[in-house]
Formats: structure tokens, sequence, C-alpha cells
């Protein structure tokens, strides 16, 4: 299979605006698959790679996208398990060994070889096609849209990873902001069963909150009240950026419980002795492994968990990206390409000598 020309939207230099760019994608290796482009995800992590604020891991010019969505368009020949045509994902990363110790345990997303999708060189989804490694690519069950799809593969796998481990039916679970995070994080907190307080400094979210599964709502203005008819947490995930009074969060929590940030905040300064009274557990949350990709998909199919979007055509990738700068995003954007958004349409990028 023939090397190809990928179109693709880039950033020349750190915080610039994106600008169309083409490359040539090598001849397509036997173990990986071609993927054109229906639609993309653009996620907090594209800017950040887009402004250089995580050194060596933005290479200009940096193409972005890491929660593609597209159908494949070429198959290479010891592809097991997908086909020509098929609707399927690709999220953080594209590629990893799948021999060493983490990625035998399904954490692939730590191993040392891994590949990310849009990172380190590497191009991303911001483009018509997407060359990857079959073993990293997950059919989209039909359930699901691929533009509720596309922020799944990353926004949504983090946040169900980190809940599915540590929660369970009749938990009582906070969720920290009302964002492109929290906003699937409250509802997947809600179909696993969990009683759930949503917390966010936006007084007028109270409603949205409560609607994705939310049973209280606590405005955090200052220190961060008990709310009425409410009880204390056993699991606070933090998917918010901002700083918030952490002291009284952690006032929040049962003994033995857990904080865990999937949002990156300003550093954070715990008391530890408070923590140590009651057990308290920090930890994080990341992008999972490929297990976890498929778990998250399949529950939000089964559960009915569609991510809130605003959709972009690919070409207007510069203005998604102010509104997502300005906090005006509800809740998740998606680029889409135009030529390639009905089910089953594809087209093999055509080949270059
Ligand atoms: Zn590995
Ligand atoms: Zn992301």
């Amino acid at each position: 299979m023939s090397a190809h020309q990928v179109n693709t939207w880039a950033a020349a230099s750190p915080q610039g605006r994106l600008d169309k760019l083409s490359y040539i994608s090598p001849t397509l290796p036997h173990t990986h698959v071609q993927i054109q482009i229906s639609h993309c995800g653009l996620c907090a992590s594209d800017v950040h790679l887009i402004d250089g604020d995580w050194g060596d891991a933005s290479v200009f010019p940096q193409v972005c996208g890491h929660e593609v969505v597209g159908f494949i368009s070429q198959l290479g020949a010891e592809v097991q398990g997908l086909q020509l045509g098929q609707r399927v994902g690709v999220g953080w990363y594209k590629s990893a060994c799948l021999e060493c110790e983490f990625c035998r345990m399904g954490d692939e997303q730590h191993c040392s070889a891994l590949i990310a999708t849009c990172a380190h060189g590497e191009r991303g989804g911001f483009a018509d096609y997407l060359t990857c490694d079959g073993r990293f690519v997950f059919p989209i069950p039909e359930r699901l849209t691929s533009e509720h799809a596309a922020p799944l593969l990353c926004a949504g796998v983090t946040v169900y990873t980190a809940l599915k481990r540590a929660t369970r039916p009749g938990m009582a679970v906070g969720i920290v902001g009302v964002g492109g995070l929290g906003h699937l994080a409250l509802q997947f907190a809600a179909k696993i069963g969990c009683r759930v307080t949503a917390f966010s400094s936006t007084a007028g979210k109270r409603d949205e909150a409560l609607l994705l599964g939310a049973s209280h709502f606590v405005e955090m203005t200052g220190p961060v009240d008990r709310p009425v008819g409410s009880e204390d947490l056993d699991f606070i995930l933090v998917t918010s950026a901002a700083a918030c009074n952490w002291p009284s969060l952690i006032a929040k929590l049962r003994p033995r419980g857990t904080l865990c940030f999937a949002g990156m905040p300003p550093p954070v300064t715990l008391d530890i002795s408070a923590m140590m009274y009651k057990t308290l557990s920090v930890t994080t949350a990341n992008v999972g492994g490929r297990q976890d990709i498929r778990d998250t998909l399949a529950f939000a199919a089964e559960q009915q968990i569609q991510p809130w979007v605003q959709q972009w055509p690919m070409d207007q990738v510069n203005a998604a990206i102010d509104q997502l700068r300005l906090g005006h995003v509800r809740y998740r954007a998606v680029l889409h390409n135009p030529v390639a958004i009905a089910p089953g349409v594809f087209a093999p990028a055509p080949p270059v000598c």
C-alpha cells in the first residue's frame, strides 16, 4: 500500500494559530490501519501541546488531536479483528510494546515504548487521515454516534477508569468541576450507582449538574460547606484545573476516603496530619489502558452516557480553540471532516509516488 498525502492543521510555533500543512505518510506497515477521520475531539491537552507547556512533548509544527473517530480506509495484511470501512476510534496513544510489565497488566499507557497519538513528533487527528497500529484501534459501538464517541476516547476513559476502579454502587462520590471532564464524570458516577454531589464555582451550573446525575450541588466559593441533605464522601474526583479550597474538600471525606485528580490544578498543598487522622489517600487519573478504553465505550453505549458536544468543521479549528481557551465550550469541542461524516463512507487516501 503506497505512501499517501495527509492534510493536517498544525501550529508552526508555540501558541501559534493552526495552518494547513501536508505531509507524506509512508507505505502502510502490515500491522497498521489507515483511518479516514470523520471526527476528532479537541482536548485541553491539545492546547497544552500547542502552547508548548509540556517541554519535549511538543514538536513544531505540532499537529494535535487524540480523540479520533473515523473509518478504516486501508487495512494492513496482518491486522486482526478489524475490517475495511469499520468505524473505529483512537485515543491518547497509538502503539506500545505489549510485552513489558505495564503492557502485560493492561496499563499500556505506562509503556516506555509508548507512541502517543499527537505528541513527541507524532502527528495526530486534526487531519483527514491517521495511520496507526491496528492493536490500538477500537471499534465504536453502534449505539454511540461518532461525535459522542470522540470525547470518550480521552476525557471519558480518564474519568470512567478512575471511577470504576475506586467506586461501587451506593458509594457517596463528589465530582469537583462541571466542565469537559466533570460533566462526563457526573454521568458515569450516577450510572455506576453512586450518590453524587457536584461541586462548582458557577452557581448557574446547578440545574445542569442535577440533570447530569448529581443529587446535590455545592457552589464552591471559599470554604466548602456540607450541602444540606448530603453526607460525607467516599471518593472525590477533581476534574477542574482551578485552584480549590483543598482543606475543606479533604474535610468532606470519610475515613479511608480518596481524593483523586483528573484535572490539573496548580500545585496543591495538603495537610498530611488531617489526612492521616482519617487514613485518606490522594491519587491521580490518566488515560487508562486498552481494556479501559473498550470498557468506557461499552459502558457509555449500554448506559446511554452522552457527552455534551459543540461541533466545528475541521477548517474552523482555530475558532474552536478560541472558545475552549475562553471556557465557553459546553462541554466538549468536536471537529468534523464533512466529507466523511456518513457511516460507512470512506475512501483511502490517494497514493503518491
Ligand atoms: Zn510495553
Ligand atoms: Zn485528552
